[in-house]
């Protein structure tokens, strides 16, 4: 077999590998990036973030006609749910295409090849690919893991009788038309937003959560605002244990422990969304690269204990975000490019997280509900004064903005609410630019954007 030569192996074409792929390729080096789908985008474009908003922008505008019914728009209209999924469908279309031209436009000129294929490790220079065209080798001057995640199914009996988010999101899903009732597992992000786009659509949802919040992990005082003001159609119970699912005449049911009761909840279909998982490629741990449950160790330089093997985005499980892989990607090109010096270095803490119910809950950096916040000075305002917000008729949530204390020097901040994601990115530039509450509360923003809430959150504190 004849070994081809190549100054980088991405493993995955997904938000982790080809921001590093494209630079290093630019920079006149050879670069081959290797993935099963044989085109760029990875688990975000085909089942995750592009699909999933795609659906959820639509049950938004849904929710506006309803609102707006009086102005004589058709708020008693059923939507079609196979129309959503041919939108979805659409821009994921549309975006393999766009990502394909892009691939043709840099192969003009520069050495990069994506290969359709499955990498595996045979030593830390060497991979081997297998493709439906038989298997290839490759000597590699760097190599970069971005192999992404999986969705991980516990081990309930049943658990083959529900859906995934893989079912509901890739393209031509299985999932075509609207249950009437709905029962997710898990009420993580994926579970909960889920359940609010359907909720939005038309679904009755029951959401079974095993502890005792639902976002496990995230600051409780943003969780229990954001709580209440989810869809009326969504019921979530904590404290379950899911025992069974069995397939029944017109659906599902799933039997569950409640406080050590046995109960059971009837639905047309049921989501397993109890978590995702690394995908670790064969050979990882055989050559000598560390790895944990939650994903390839590494530190800031995204580097393993090979200066010269990287694992970026899902696959290193720092923060299992698409816009944090294309960071950790472009500081692994950097890296690479400076001979595996320390050049660049990701920043894991300060990364804008947005849960995209509806409404919207994000936070960037710390706040007080974290572990490890230390003390905070609080800035706050409520959407209920807010123009955009009362325009809108969307008037629930706030943004909350915490300080250091003494210098007031920005350090994080949540917001529950209308445009909770636009905020949150706005705020994190501020953040990463070192901004204090002093100016915040002095920048003028735009009247009437929610964006004006930010210096008023600011100005709370004077
Ligand atoms: P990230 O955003 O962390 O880069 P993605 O989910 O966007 O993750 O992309 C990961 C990609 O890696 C997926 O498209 C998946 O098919 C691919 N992949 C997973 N395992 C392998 C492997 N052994 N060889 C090549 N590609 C892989």
């Amino acid at each position: 077999m004849p070994i081809h030569e190549t100054d980088l192996l991405a493993i995955g074409a997904g938000g982790g590998a080809y921001p590093a792929a494209f630079r290093v390729a630019q920079a006149g080096k050879r670069v081959v990036l290797v993935d099963p789908r044989g085109a760029m985008g990875g688990n975000c474009l085909y089942d995750g973030c592009i699909p999933s908003k795609a659906v959820r922008e639509t049950a938004g505008l849904y929710m506006d006609w309803q609102r707006f019914a009086r102005l004589g728009l058709p708020g008693n209209v059923r939507p079609d749910y196979g129309a959503v999924v041919r939108h979805k469908d659409a821009i994921q279309e549309r975006r393999y295409a766009q990502h394909a031209q892009e691939l043709a436009t840099l192969s003009a000129s520069a050495d990069i090849r994506l290969v359709c294929g499955v990498a595996r490790l045979v030593d830390p220079h060497t991979v081997r690919v297998e493709s439906s065209l038989g298997e290839e080798m490759f000597r590699c001057g760097s190599i970069l893991i971005a192999s992404g995640s999986e969705i991980s199914v516990p081990p309930v009996p049943g658990a083959g009788l529900c859906l995934t988010s893989h079912d509901l999101y890739r393209p031509q899903p299985a999932l075509q038309s609207l249950p009437e009732h709905l029962c997710v597992i898990g009420g993580g992000y994926i579970g909960l937003e889920t359940a609010s786009f359907l909720a939005a659509l038309g679904s009755r949802v029951t959401l079974l959560q095993k502890g005792d919040q639902v976002l496990n992990g995230m600051d409780p005082g943003m969780v229990r605002l954001l709580v209440p003001l989810l869809h009326p159609r969504i019921r979530i119970l904590t404290g379950v244990e899911v025992v069974e699912i069995v397939a029944t005449e017109t659906g599902r049911r799933v039997h569950y422990r409640q406080n050590g009761q046995p109960q059971s909840v009837d639905a047309d279909a049921v989501l397993m969304a109890a978590g995702r998982r690394p995908v670790i490629p064969e050979g990882t741990e055989a050559i000598g690269i560390t790895t944990a449950r939650t994903g390839i160790l590494v530190g800031p330089t995204l580097q393993t204990r090979f200066p010269h093997i990287y694992a970026c985005g899902d696959a290193n499980g720092r923060v299992p975000l698409f816009h944090a892989a294309v960071r950790q990607s472009l500081v692994a090109a950097h890296n690479i490019l400076g001979g595996h010096r320390p050049l660049d270095q990701a920043d894991f803490a300060t990364v804008p997280t947005t849960i995209f119910t509806m409404p919207a809950a994000a936070y960037i950096g710390r706040t007080p509900g974290r572990p490890d916040a230390g003390p905070l000075v609080e800035g706050s305002y409520a959407f209920s004064g807010d123009a955009r917000a009362q325009i809108l008729e969307r008037t629930e949530g706030e943004i909350r903005l915490f300080f250091e204390p003494g210098s007031l020097r920005l350090a994080g901040a949540w917001v529950v609410g209308i445009d909770a994601g636009q905020l949150v990115g706005q705020i994190g530039t501020a953040l990463a630019g070192g901004m204090t509450a002093y100016q915040l509360a002095a920048f003028a923003d735009q009247h009437p954007m929610a964006s004006e809430g930010i210096g008023k959150a600011a100005r709370s504190l004077f």
